[in-house]
């Protein structure tokens, strides 16, 4: 099965894994890190809707803090309806941000 994945860091020291996937190990300052591939499904934590975004996003604007395994947590902006806490969000990585949407797979 090709399940979608989404880039995480490994650090070869302490075996933390984290985002971003550049720079040092932010648990111990190790630079010795790998890319780590990981199911890109994640837990919805929290999330909100902004009805005022900063320039250059149009309104409304969806954001959701979302567990990856592993820990993991990314801030990501919502294509589609506000999920709810505790969905389970699809998460893909378009340049520097992160998207999540409620359809998994799509
Ligand atoms: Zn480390």
């Amino acid at each position: 099965m090709n399940e979608p994945t989404i880039e995480l860091s490994r650090c070869e020291n302490c075996r933390a894994r984290f985002v971003p996937t550049d720079g040092a190990c932010p648990r111990c300052g190790s630079t010795d890190v790998r890319p780590y591939p990981s199911p890109a499904l994640g837990t919805v934590l929290a999330s909100t809707e902004l009805t005022n975004p900063p320039p250059g996003w149009t309104a409304p604007h969806r954001l959701a803090l979302v567990e990856l395994p592993e820990s993991v947590r990314v801030l990501a902006v919502v294509d589609g309806p506000l999920p709810a806490v505790g969905a389970v969000v699809a998460v893909r990585q378009d340049g520097p941000v992160y998207r999540a949407s409620s359809e998994p797979g799509a």
